[in-house]
């Protein structure tokens, strides 16, 4: 076994829990760097601004407590090349929606969201679509491991490979943060296409030409470079 090895050292099975990212900062402080909780299914499910999301059985529902002693937006990227090269280990080829979705066959497969504590913690979530059904809501914004390969899949062995490509991507973050945004760069399929985002009330759309070493987004809006911190991405612009 490699003693190296960070993310997995600990798993926390949980049935049901509202949050797994909430559980996850409830025990942070307590814990080892690399404890990871996963849940069955979440009855409170949370996105980026306390948007939900949808948690029934049958999909992988993780959070990794990670202690990089600050606080990094780049960390959101672990997550995102993590997933995609865990859905790769099953033959589906996924990319990166900039900052935190990864999509198939342009649908969301996954979402990563960060959340932190000053330089004590960070909490890595994913939500994966596995076995899972997909809310009828969501209509067609969405897919599963299951439904792009037309039969179930070992989830155990979906988070075998998913805690295995997170260790590496952390160790990887930590020692060589150049390659991380290389990959990143490789695997973010919205570079060179127009993209509308929006970021509270502020709507702005323009080409989306680069990710930056900080992790932000150069975006070209009329002829003008914009660094874009952090928004919704959306590639239908109206
Ligand atoms: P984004 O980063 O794509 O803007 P969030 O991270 O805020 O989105 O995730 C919440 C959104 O994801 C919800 O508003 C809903 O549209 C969508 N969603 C919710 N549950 C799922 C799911 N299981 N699979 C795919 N998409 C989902």
């Amino acid at each position: 076994m490699d003693s190296s090895k960070v993310v997995g050292i600990r798993i926390i099975r949980l049935e049901e829990v509202d949050s797994t990212n909430e559980y996850a900062k409830r025990i942070a402080l307590e814990v080892p760097e690399g404890t990871v909780v996963v849940a069955r299914r979440q009855s409170s499910g949370r996105g980026r601004l306390g948007r939900r999301w949808a948690s029934p059985d049958g999909g992988l529902w993780l959070s990794a407590i990670l202690k990089p002693g600050k606080p990094d937006p780049r960390l959101v990227f672990i997550g995102g090349l993590a997933v995609v090269d865990t859905l790769l280990d099953f033959g589906i080829p996924g990319g990166i929606k900039w900052p935190n979705d990864v999509w198939v066959s342009n649908k969301k497969i996954s979402g990563v969201l960060t959340e932190g504590k000053g330089s004590e913690y960070v909490i890595l979530g994913i939500g994966l679509n596995v076995n899972n059904p997909i809310p009828q809501e969501l209509g067609e914004s969405a897919t599963s491991m299951m439904m792009e390969l037309g039969k179930t899949v070992p989830i155990e062995r979906v988070l075998e490979r998913l805690l295995f490509h997170l260790d590496v991507w952390y160790r990887i973050y930590r020692e060589r943060p150049d390659l991380l945004m290389a990959r990143l760069r490789e695997r973010t399929f919205i570079l060179g296409r127009t993209v509308r985002i929006t970021e509270g009330e502020t709507t702005v759309t323009g080409r989306a030409l680069d990710v930056l070493d900080d992790g932000s987004l150069l975006l070209e809006v009329g002829g003008e470079l914009k660094r874009i911190l952090y928004g919704d991405v959306s590639l239908r612009p109206v």
